[in-house]
Parts: structure tokens; sequence; C-alpha cells
């Protein structure tokens, strides 16, 4: 029996080759990069680089590039860093209602204990946030909007770059995207965002490794006080390591982007049509969405039916990892106008460039066989 994982929304596979680069810096470059002795500089100098190589890729400074230990962290730090840098300005801030619960803990929070005021948009039944939805939002003290790029349970995609050529009519406010699903799968342009979220271990690299685009027009609160690395922003001793492998994890990611997306595309395309054609398969995820996610719902008991394949050695997720430990119903399928029975028995499947058409296929004819026997 072969493995096949499709859950690769949840978590990828590390490349051979970004390990290589981890143990060969993790053993050569273990000095403290803000050590003052000829070690220390050396290890200054990989950090240096890996920060110029990430800010090329994204067109930015150097010091626009912020690393932190994932996204859940990156975005903390862009939500409650600039809400609390800028609360004086205002205290009315907007999100949408399916964004990760790293952005919407992080909203509820401010409201809750810090009297900001949340606008939580509703998304349309395809999983989008309309840029003139935001602008009916915006009031005279709206300082921030939070938009997800690529949804991580449906795949929905927003139009991050039209948002943010609109939200630059009102000057006090900071836009911030979380391009979690959608770097290195999805063309990214950040021209129109001030600040960006993303996670390395969704493209191959390593968990516990992230980084924060910020705009350099931006301040922030730092949430983790210390000995001021990372511009201040984002106290800790640098991993080196980590950051050399976040550069060359982005790299491969963008150079092999467009061709990563032809080949999920392909895949998405065929499962689709083919679970189209199975009785009581309700396809949940948009057509012109991510063609790295699959989200469809069964007239079964989800959980019963991805417990039945993974004895199967195939690993398919109810919804995001982040929350399906926590209640059956998604949130987010429920916020696109779904019933609590399709909302309750969702199966993601998320594809990697590692994934085959051939897995695909194994996937349907072991689905179909559970389905059949249930
Ligand atoms: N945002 C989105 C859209 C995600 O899919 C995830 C990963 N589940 C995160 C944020 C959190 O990333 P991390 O695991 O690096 O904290």
């Amino acid at each position: 029996m072969i493995l096949i994982y499709f859950d690769n929304a949840a978590t990828t596979s590390v490349d051979q080759d970004i390990l290589n680069t981890y143990v060969e810096f993790v053993k050569t470059c273990f000095a403290n990069a803000a050590s003052n002795h000829l070690l220390g500089y050396k290890s200054y100098e990989y950090e240096k680089q890996a920060r110029q190589i990430i800010a090329n890729l994204f067109k930015k400074k150097e010091e626009e590039i912020i690393f932190t230990s994932g996204a859940s962290e990156a975005n903390n730090l862009a939500i409650k860093g600039t809400c609390f840098q800028y609360k004086n300005r205002g205290k009315h801030i907007i999100t949408s209602t399916i964004e990760h619960a790293s952005v919407l803990e992080a909203f509820k929070q401010l409201e809750k204990e810090f009297n900001f005021e949340v606008t939580y948009l509703k998304p349309n039944k395809n999983g989008i946030i309309e840029k003139d939805q935001i602008e009916k939002a915006i009031r005279n003290d709206t300082i921030f909007v939070s938009i997800m790029m690529v949804n991580n349970e449906i795949g929905s995609i927003n139009d991050i770059d039209t948002i943010g050529e609109m939200l630059k009519k009102y000057p006090k406010i900071i836009f911030h995207s979380d391009i979690t699903q959608a770097i290195g799968k999805i063309k990214v342009d950040l021209k129109n965002v001030d600040l960006a979220s993303l996670s390395l271990h969704k493209i191959h690299g390593f968990k516990g490794s992230g980084i924060l685009v910020k705009s350099e027009k931006i301040n922030l609160m730092s949430q983790i006080s210390g000995g001021g690395q990372e511009f201040n922003f984002r106290s800790g001793t640098n991993n080196v390591p980590y950051e050399v492998s976040a550069a060359k994890t982005l790299r491969i990611a963008l150079k092999n982007q467009e061709e990563n997306y032809q080949k999920c595309l392909k895949l998405k395309n065929y499962l689709v049509d083919e679970l189209k054609n199975i009785q009581g398969v309700h396809i949940n995820s948009p057509i012109n969405g991510s063609p790295f996610i699959v989200n469809f719902s069964i007239d079964k008991k989800a959980s019963v039916v991805t417990e039945a394949l993974s004895k199967k050695e195939i690993y398919v997720s109810t919804k995001s990892a982040c929350s399906s430990k926590k209640s059956s119903i998604s949130y987010v399928l429920k916020e696109i106008g779904l019933d609590d029975k399709i909302s309750s028995n969702a199966i993601r499947v998320s594809f990697s460039d590692n994934n085959t058409l051939d897995e695909v296929k194994i996937f349907l004819v072991e689905l179909k066989k559970i389905l059949e026997s249930i």
C-alpha cells in the first residue's frame, strides 16, 4: 500500500534540499548573530543575505522582512502590533468571518479586552470579500483592515491587489493580508499591501518558521520585548539556520510556482469532475479557487470516512487542522451559506507538487468503496 498525503494545506513534508541546507548551517552557523566576534559576524552575514534574498523576492527592502515563528505569530504581530501602535487614530477595525483562527481570535481579543470595535464581513457564497463591501464598512475611525488572500478550508481567492488599491484612498487605514495559503502557490503581488503574513511549512519548509512582510512606513508595537532583534519588532536570538532555510524555501517555491500551479490545477479539475459523478457529494470549493484545495461534503459522516481512508494510508482532513479538534461544524462553510449537515460533513483534499494523478485515481476508488460500505 502506498501512502497518499492530501493534507498539504495543514502542512507539507520538508524538501530534502532544504533539510540539507538546514543541517549544514545548524552545524556551522551556530553563533549568535548579535555576538561581537568573528563567528557572530559570520552568522549575521548569512542572516543578512537570507533577508536580502527574501526582500528581493517580494520587491521589498531588507528592513521590511521580519522573521517570526510562523504565520500565527506574524498575524498576531501585524494585527495587535498595528492596532496598539495606532489606537489613538481610531478604534474601528475590519476583517472577514472566514479568516484563520490566528486572525479571528486576535480581533476578538482586541474587541473584548481592548475596546476596539470590529466589523466582521461575511463572504459571498463563493467565499469572496468584495472591495465595495469593505469600502461600505469604512468609518472615520477605521484604522486597520485584514483580509486573507486564499482561504485555508475552501481555497477561495480574494483580490488583495484591488482591495489594497481601493484602501489607498484612505491613508489612515493599514491593510494586512494573511497570504499563508497563497505564497508559492498562486501569484502574489504585495505592492498594495502594507503587511503580509506567511508560513514556510506550507511550502516544504520548516514548521515554526514564518515571515511578516511589513511596509517601512508602518510602525508596530512589538509583542515580544527583549534584545531588540528584528528591528525591535520581535526580540529573541535569531535562528539563522532557519532564516537561511526560509530564503531557500521561498526561492524554490516561487521559481516553481507556475509549474506547480498548472500541475495541481489538473489534479483539482480531474478530482472535481469525478466527485460530481458520485451521488451525495456536494462541492464546496469555488470553481475558480485555489488549485491546491478541494473541499467537498458527503451525505455520510465525514469523520468516519476520513478515518477509513487513513486506515488505507490516505490522508485528508475534515477541515482546517487548526479547528478540526474543536467542533465538527465548519464555520467557513456555514458563513458561505451552507446548511449544518453539509457544513459538518466536509472533506478537504489539499495538494502539493509531490502529488500525482494516479494518487487522485486511487483516492477516488477507495472513497467510493468506503461510501458504498457505510
Ligand atoms: N493562516 C492560514 C491561512 C493558515 O492556513 C495557517 C496554517 N494552518 C496559519 C495562518 C497558521 O500558520 P502557522 O502554523 O505557521 O502558525
